[in-house]
């Protein structure tokens, strides 16, 4: 089989740990990859990059049109403008879309059938980046949800959900306040449900949604909403359902897709091998079945489901009595290449 190129990236923090251990396992399990390396995130801003990413890095995705890329550090309250924002809007990538499922009885959680999708858009809203100071008390970030943009990604919902058999799509809105952009998404979404007869569609006001979603989270099938509240509840159903470092997510464009965990770069336990690599793993099988290597995706997930099955756990899933060994990022790793 012909390589496929792809771009890779280490990241900050755990970054560098988490991606070396999902490339050996990719590797040892056969994965046809030309892989190019870039450098993103701090090192490059602390060259005076401002984008955060060298212009060699765009090159290379404009070849590989497929990123495998580890988490960085975006500093809170100022300094830079967050990478992955600019890279999802410069690459159009503009459904992220992010499974959540518990792996009970083996992954303690209080949700044991809980199986979702979060499809989140992933370029407008309050990340636009339209956020000014209008005089030194009052600041101002503006809300943007376009028609197009709407239609996008909820039809990208739907597709996902008939292609992945499921059976319900829900839209969280806040349109009883933000009449006009979130009413638009809201309005948008019924329009195109009608075209999908065969699927349920139900929406939700975010805030009885968002309760819902942590309490009863098994209710829901393939869930579709604006950035911000995608964001913030596609980390809240990954850490009910055992982890924030179990989840991957996949931002699909028509050109370009880019592949990473939806956790962050975790500067307090970088540099410790205890990191959970799972969730760049798994969405490098979300990218393996992208790229047409449907049967190595199967083989590193079948290897690193038993793996979790065989209670090899990482200190942030680790429990007494549920699990049989702590190990280590790196260990983790090992312990799937010896389940491929
Ligand atoms: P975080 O997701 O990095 O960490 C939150 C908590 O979860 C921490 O206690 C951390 O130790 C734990 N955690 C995260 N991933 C883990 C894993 N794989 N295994 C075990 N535990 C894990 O969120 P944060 O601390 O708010 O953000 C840190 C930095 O990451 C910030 O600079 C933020 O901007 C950035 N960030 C980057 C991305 C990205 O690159 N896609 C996404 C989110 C946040």
């Amino acid at each position: 089989m012909a390589k496929t190129p792809i771009t890779v990236a280490y990241g900050d923090g755990i970054g560098p740990e988490i991606m070396s251990a999902t490339l050996r396992v990719l590797e040892a399990a056969g994965a046809e990859l030309d892989i190019e390396t870039v450098e993103i995130g701090e090192k490059v801003y602390k060259r005076g990059v401002d984008t955060g990413m060298d212009p060699g890095a765009w090159d290379s995705l404009r070849r590989t049109r497929v990123f495998l890329k580890a988490p960085i550090t975006t500093p809170q309250g100022g300094g830079y403008k967050s990478l992955n924002v600019t890279m999802r809007k410069a690459l159009n990538l503009y459904a992220n879309v992010r499974p959540t499922i518990a792996y009970s009885p083996f992954v303690e959680t209080k949700h044991p059938t809980m199986d979702l999708v979060i499809i989140r858009e992933n370029e407008e809203d309050l990340y636009a980046g339209i956020e000014h100071r209008q005089t030194n008390q009052v600041y101002q970030c503006l809300k943007l949800i376009t028609q197009p943009g709407s239609e996008r990604v909820i039809r990208y919902a739907f597709d996902y959900a008939r292609a992945n058999g499921r059976k319900k799509v829900t839209c969280f809105v806040k349109d009883n306040i933000m009449k006009l952009t979130d009413g638009l998404f809201h309005k948008v979404f019924d329009q195109i449900a009608a075209e999908y007869p065969d699927l349920q569609h139900e929406t939700l006001i975010v805030d009885i949604g968002a309760a819902r979603l942590a309490n009863t989270p098994e209710r829901f099938d393939v869930v579709v909403m604006p950035n911000l509240y995608g964001d913030i509840l596609s980390d809240v159903t990954a850490e009910i359902s055992g982890s924030v470092g179990l989840a991957p997510s996949a931002n699909i464009g028509d050109g370009f897709a880019m592949f990473e965990a939806i956790h962050g770069s975790a500067p307090d336990i970088a540099g410790q091998n205890v990191a959970n690599p799972s969730g760049l793993l798994l969405a490098s099988v979300m990218m393996l079945v992208h790229i047409g290597q449907a049967s190595v995706a199967e083989r590193v997930h079948q290897a690193w489901l038993r793996t979790i099955e065989d209670g090899v756990h990482t200190r942030d899933i680790f429990r007494e009595g549920v699990s049989s060994q702590q190990v280590g990022t790196t260990e983790f790793a090992d312990a799937v290449i010896a389940r491929l």
